[in-house]
């Protein structure tokens, strides 16, 4: 039976199903609570399910042939394609994000299952340079199996897509869990696509519910070939911990502590117009944000200046007014780990609230702290809200070794040397630095799981590209104090 997304029902071995348990959960539109649809609470015994269904169907996946298999990828794509401005809208909602952030992520999502579509017969493997006369060695690409995803939320679509995508197109088959706070992007969406499709039955499943009920079975289930997180650095630690021993394949995408670097030859009002997309982009909610400024003494009062001119202008409010740069924050536990567990301790720590640091709702207000150590929650903590912590050093070696300090997925350096930002961007143990810019719009080809560590160094000689909401001249900033 088909079904419409946001109607409560799971998806194992090709049927829309209710949980086992029977419950289901309220799914609310971020910026007003409204209620706009409901996602089953699934749980061990429908893990179990859709594990064995995906086990069951992966041997007849992966025995199609390439042009099979792309070809159900294709219509699964077509069918996100055909819905594509209904999604933009339901990410909108379930997400809080304003319409541009929902568009790359729906639009990142169909171009990875475009991609691996076309890549389902490119990889078959490799002939091997011969290691003895007369001997021919080849490898080929072989799925792994059963893989489980378990998701977050604050990009639901795409996080689920870049493992799924590539996934599918190799022949393993799927049971993901996504985020209680986005069931319908995060999961029933791609459920439906999946159905429409017609994918084999068991191909591909998705269980929602809650991360203890539905994610830890799911993390330990025995049957998986592979299980791939993403999420929180406290959850990763846990299933990481509970895995020591088993030999079980893990991949684990977390959190991190980014760092901006801002030298003193930068460009300090193209270093401010790219600070309000690397810390404040969909309310500083992105695994790759910048949470720690580092800024050379001789331009700190002048980046502070061209920082709060930009963020105190910024509208804050309903994520469909086009006027709007920052929508609401996720939940009300996410807003209160943000101005309680992070920026209040802060302040009583002796830094010093340059704009911002209060809210209404969920909703934030951008927020830059000055005077912040490295002592403070504000430095060490990935923030994950719209606030910018300076931290002031004299030399450029002590911002590295400050920056290096942290984990970190992604750090910038502004500079108007580009060699000199390349030598800093060497230094610094990110997966991925940039000179000159943040969260590199780059492909989605670039997101999709590969096995070796990269660096990624991307070097522009000024920031270009940003939405108005970040460059306009912030004429009318009323500073607050
Ligand atoms: P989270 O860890 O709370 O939840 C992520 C997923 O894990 C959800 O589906 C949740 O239900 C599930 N989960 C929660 N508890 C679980 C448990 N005990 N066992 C199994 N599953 C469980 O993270 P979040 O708040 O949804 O997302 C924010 C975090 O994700 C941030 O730290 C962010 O940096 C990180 N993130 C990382 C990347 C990346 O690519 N590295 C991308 C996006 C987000």
């Amino acid at each position: 039976m088909p079904s419409q997304p946001g109607d409560g029902r799971l998806y194992i071995d090709g049927a829309f199903v209710p949980a086992a348990s029977g419950r289901t959960g309220v799914v609310e539109e971020k910026a007003t609570g409204r209620p706009i649809g409901s996602y089953a609470l699934g749980s061990a015994v429908d893990i179990d399910r859709a594990v064995a269904a995906a086990r069951a169907a992966q041997p007849g996946w992966a025995a199609l042939s390439a042009p099979e298999r792309a070809g159900y990828l294709r219509a699964f794509c077509g069918y996100l394609e055909a819905h594509y401005g209904e999604l933009v809208e339901q990410s909108m909602r379930e997400t809080g994000g304003v319409r541009a952030k929902a568009e790359d992520e729906v639009g990142t999502s169909i171009r990875q299952l475009a991609l691996s579509a076309v890549q389902v017969g490119e990889s078959g493997g490799d002939i091997l340079p011969p290691y003895k006369a007369g001997k021919l060695s080849l490898s080929r690409a072989v799925p792994l199996g059963v893989l489980g995803l378990i998701t977050p939320w604050n990009y639901p679509m795409n996080l689920a897509m870049r493992a799924l995508a590539p996934g599918l197109a190799f022949g393993n088959t799927v049971v993901l869990k996504p985020a209680e706070l986005t069931p319908v992007i995060g999961g029933q969406v791609l459920a439906a696509a999946a159905d429409h499709a017609g994918l084999p039955p068991g191909v591909f499943n998705v269980v929602t519910g809650d991360g203890p009920d539905a994610g830890w079975p799911l993390a330990r289930h025995q049957g998986l070939d592979m299980l791939d997180f993403t999420g929180s650095r406290e959850v990763g630690l846990a299933i990481d911990r509970a895995a020591a021993g088993e030999l079980r394949d893990i991949r684990l995408e977390l959190g991190g502590s980014n760092a901006f670097v801002v030298l003193d030859d930068a460009d300090i009002e193209a270093a401010a117009n790219c600070a309000m997309i690397a810390s404040l982009e969909f309310q500083g909610q992105t695994c790759i944000s910048a949470s720690r400024h580092i800024v050379q003494r001789a331009v700190a009062d002048d980046y502070l200046d061209a920082l709060t001119r930009r963020a105190a202008a910024l509208a804050v409010g309903d994520p469909f007014d086009p006027g709007t740069a920052l929508g609401p924050l996720i939940s009300a536990a996410q807003l209160d780990r943000v101005h309680r567990a992070i920026v209040e301790p802060s302040l009583a720590m002796g830094a010093r609230l340059v704009t911002g640091g209060t809210y209404d709702g969920l909703f934030y207000r951008p927020t830059v702290l000055a005077d912040v150590t490295e002592a403070m929650p504000a430095f060490r903590e990935e923030i994950f809200g719209p606030v910018i912590p300076v931290t002031v050093v004299d030399t450029e070696a002590e911002a590295v070794a400050l920056t290096n300090g942290l984990p970190m997925l992604m750090s910038s350096v502004f500079t108007r040397d580009l060699i000199r930002g390349l030598s800093v961007a060497e230094q610094l143990r990110a997966g991925e630095v940039h000179v000159n810019d943040a969260h590199a719009r780059h492909g989605a080809e670039n997101q999709m799981p590969g096995f070796t560590r990269r660096q990624w160094i991307g070097l522009q000689r000024t920031p270009l590209d940003f939405p108005d909401w970040a460059t306009a001249p912030a004429t009318t900033a009323t500073h607050e104090s």
